[in-house]
């Protein structure tokens, strides 16, 4: 695929051993953005990103309408202030079609959505009316304000509006919103395509017998979801087998078809790891020790001009450190504007008495009995508990060279912004 090669030669991917804001901050900042667009219909834009801003040709609502169902009334001002009034009844306009004139002292019956008449200044709810047997005439016991009950033209829009800006994720209210200007049509960005594999000769796939020393491939299942959740196209070559010509076949036959290159596992510096030799082989690797937990090594390269991102083999690592880096170089990729997750401000239901080297981001759940959000923590947080991401709401980001008493503020990631 065409490429901008991403940059390798700054001190921070030279550096092994970094923190996470180092890692992200470099990692964003190689990021380049799909260069190809494409049109889509409002149909298949939901999760796309604009490629363009929208605006509007036309005004929203293009006329002055009704905000009830109730009596168009052509009242004179000094009318206005009267609380006895009655008007004789002569037209009748359901939505979609438009009234005649009306003659100072009329009404006509007029339903929510239906263009005001010509001459028409204020909508009296019908609830408020009294009727005549025969529809003819309407009386009621207030003074009246002008326009009450009349939506403006433009009221949600004016003609030549902005409606939606560049980089904006497209969500079911965007989608609205284009349809209700007439656009029938988005330019959107092209599909980042992520290709996949996993690396580990002790991995089985779900639904097959486990031998002596076999684990099921849970990493496979988790990133493709994902990635998918993100709104890319996944190209998965499944488990590769721990061999260098295996793992460096399977990176040249994703770099010819992907934007981006992921795998878990491998990127240690065992000797069963062989993504590591094998990217250097083709591209070029930096193996990050980030000061974080869990997810200590991330790897980040090319092949050729592809850039690839290996995440570590421990199922919690894998999926933490695609939250934390994966998905906003994705989003970067994809031309999203908001590619960083937001955190909220928690209180820390535990005490950290001695000061952690790393930053961790631990599994919580937030209670709200007291009314602000305090954090619990799952009581096992190793990098193999994949059951502590299952019953979080999300990640609480501890900070590194920090002591703390329980009820300490702290951010807390909520596990939506980081999965989609
Ligand atoms: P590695 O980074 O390859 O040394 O793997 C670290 C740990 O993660 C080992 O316990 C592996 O068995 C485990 N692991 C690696 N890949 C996967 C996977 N796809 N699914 C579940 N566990 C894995
Ligand atoms: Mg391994």
């Amino acid at each position: 695929m065409n490429h901008q090669a991403v940059k390798c030669d700054s001190p921070v991917f030279n550096s092994s051993l970094i923190s996470t804001d180092e890692a992200l901050t470099f990692l964003l900042d190689s990021a380049v953005v799909v260069d190809c667009k494409e049109h889509v219909s409002l149909d298949d834009s939901l999760g796309r990103v604009l490629a363009s801003d929208i605006h509007s040709n036309i005004n929203v609502p293009g006329f002055d309408n009704s905000a009830m169902d109730g009596y168009a009334i052509a009242i004179k001002d000094s009318q206005l202030p009267k609380t006895k009034h009655s008007f004789n009844v002569i037209d009748r306009i359901p939505a979609g079609k438009v009234g005649g004139k009306l003659k100072q002292g009329c009404a006509a019956r007029i339903f929510t959505g239906a263009p005001i008449p010509p001459g028409a200044n204020s909508v009296i709810m019908q609830e408020e009316c009294e009727v005549s047997e025969d529809g003819a005439l309407i009386t009621f016991s207030r003074s009246i304000k002008l326009n009450e009950n009349i939506r403006p033209t433009g009221n949600d829009i004016a003609e030549g509006d902005v409606i939606l800006c560049m980089g904006k994720k497209i969500q079911p209210q965007d989608i609205s919103l284009a349809a209700s200007v007439g656009v029938s049509e988005l330019i959107v960005f092209k599909k980042v395509v992520v290709g996949v594999f996993f690396t580990g000769d002790e991995l089985v796939d779900p639904g097959l017998p486990l031998g002596p020393g076999k684990i099921y491939n849970s990493n496979r299942y988790a990133l493709v979801s994902l990635i998918k959740q993100a709104g890319c196209e996944v190209v998965n070559l499944g488990n590769v087998e721990d061999k260098l010509s295996a793992t460096c076949s399977a990176l040249e036959n994703l770099e010819k078809k992907c934007d981006l290159i992921m795998t878990t596992g491998g990127v240690s510096v065992g000797e069963e790891d062989y993504v590591r030799p094998a990217v250097e082989s083709l591209g070029e690797l930096k193996l990050w020790k980030i000061r974080m937990k869990p997810g200590k090594p991330l790897a980040y390269g090319r092949i050729s001009k592809t850039p690839f991102i290996g995440l570590p083999g421990n199922p919690v690592s894998s999926f933490v450190t695609y939250c934390i880096f994966a998905l906003p170089y994705i989003k970067k990729m994809q031309g999203n504007e908001k590619y960083k997750p937001k955190s909220i401000k928690v209180k820390a239901n535990f005490n950290c008495k001695r000061a952690k080297p790393r930053r961790e981001f631990a599994r919580a759940r937030l209670d709200y009995s007291t009314g602000s959000p305090v954090a619990n923590l799952y009581p096992k947080q190793g990098s193999d508990v994949m059951s502590s991401i299952v019953w979080s709401d999300g990640l609480i980001e501890i900070p590194e060279d920090m002591t703390f008493e329980a009820g300490e503020t702290l951010n807390f990631f909520p596990i939506n912004e980081l999965t989609e």
